[in-house]
């Protein structure tokens, strides 16, 4: 390839799809706060105004907005909150508790949330990247690779989406709060880290700065990016941590979460285990059952063993989620009778263990289903 061939895709128009998302409230710090209230010719209170609308109404509309001056409102909220989500639908389970959306991002990308209202508690699970690069075979995201990193506000957006169905009464149930968010839609957080930690920000500062959620009440899970749980620990966020193993062994593991071949089932379990120590967290184990794979009676007793070798003073807990097929995948969930051995044996060696429920399983809204790309 001559020079100048290869200078060429430079000087053509991007391909549609590409460059950041609009710039938005959640993506500014204090600085940028300021200087987009000049760059606006406003007074630096007005940023405050929307912030205070934004994360401490959860309001979005300019007409709803009536503390700015009418004349320049809209430019101000247009400036300040672009839209960054657009629905394309919602479908609901539950009786209306489970509610998944599908949106449509500024150059086209699908990405997708489910809000899931319990009796004492609101999670809305969040993407935090269009795709997803790990590539795990059992799961619908990420057989469609990665298209890209999500910014930091349209995460955010998701959440007060969430926030304001819940404050607004669109969940049956009557008006509540959104109490929990995890990071267990599209994506491998932790291979978006600056944006994801952003958001993470942006959920525990107090109104007008942020949500004012607890950081407690926030789970980040990952593959078992082993420097960035280092550099999770480091934040003094303490969020809680899930570790997708779905494996005590290489050998499985490597084929179950291909990232495996970079940090070994020892160095990731070392890393949360450190992280659960760093934050006094207990950190999840996120186990997928998958039938005949990873269920075998010896493998919780292995899985017991690995864990139980960093000492048994509480610092994990295991979750299983009963695997849910997605289409083309050889995998199925396991039989009821070796679920319960499995839990029998994992609790026999003292290890705390729970089972996730499948809500949303018929709107393709259940752990691992996620798959924008067949919308
Ligand atoms: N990338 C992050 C978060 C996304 S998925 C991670 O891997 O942790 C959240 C959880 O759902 C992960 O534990 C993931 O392994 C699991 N999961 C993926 N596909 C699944 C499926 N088909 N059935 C059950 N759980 C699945």
């Amino acid at each position: 390839m001559t020079e100048q061939t290869r200078a060429l895709p430079l000087v053509l128009t991007p391909p549609k799809g590409r460059g950041k998302p609009p710039r938005h409230l959640a993506d500014l710090d204090a600085a940028e706060r300021k200087a987009a209230a000049e760059a606006m010719g406003e007074p630096a209170f007005r940023v405050k105004q929307v912030a205070t609308h934004y994360f401490g109404r959860l309001e979005r509309d300019p007409a709803q907005m009536t503390d700015l001056p009418a004349a320049s409102r809209d430019r101000i909220v247009e400036s300040l909150l672009p839209p960054l989500l657009t629905s394309v639908r919602t479908m609901e389970a539950d009786g209306g508790t489970t509610r998944k959306t599908l949106w449509r991002l500024f150059d086209g990308a699908l990405v997708e949330s489910v809000l899931m209202r319990y009796p004492d508690r609101a999670t809305i699970c969040v993407s935090s990247q269009a795709g997803c690069g790990m590539a795990c075979p059992f799961c619908a995201t990420g057989q469609g690779g990665l298209q890209r990193n999500m910014s930091t506000a349209e995460i955010i957006d998701q959440v007060v989406d969430g926030a304001a169905a819940m404050a607004r009464g669109l969940v049956p149930g009557g008006p509540g709060r959104l109490s929990n968010v995890v990071f267990m839609g599209m994506g491998e957080p932790m291979a978006n880290y600056k944006a994801v930690i952003g958001a993470v920000r942006r959920m525990v500062a107090p109104a007008p700065d942020g949500l004012g959620m607890s950081a407690r009440n926030i789970t980040v899970s990952t593959v078992g990016l082993v420097p960035r749980m280092r550099q999770l620990a480091g934040e003094g966020i303490p969020v809680t941590l899930a570790l997708s193993l779905h494996a005590p062994d290489d050998e499985l593991r490597n084929e179950l979460v291909p990232i495996n071949t970079r940090f070994s089932v020892a160095e990731t379990v070392e890393a949360a285990w450190e992280y659960a120590r760093t934050t006094k967290r207990r950190v999840s184990i996120e186990y997928a059952m998958m039938r005949d794979i990873n269920d075998q009676a010896w493998r919780a007793d292995m899985l017991a063993d690995v864990l139980n070798s960093y000492g048994d003073w509480g610092w994990v807990h295991v979750n299983l989620i009963p695997l849910n097929p997605t289409p083309g995948s050889k995998w199925t969930a396991s039989r009821p009778e070796d679920e319960r051995e499995f839990v029998r044996r994992l609790v026999a060696k003292g290890i705390p263990t729970t089972v996730r429920d499948t809500r949303g399983s018929d709107i393709d809204g259940a752990c691992g289903q996620l798959a924008a790309a067949d919308a």
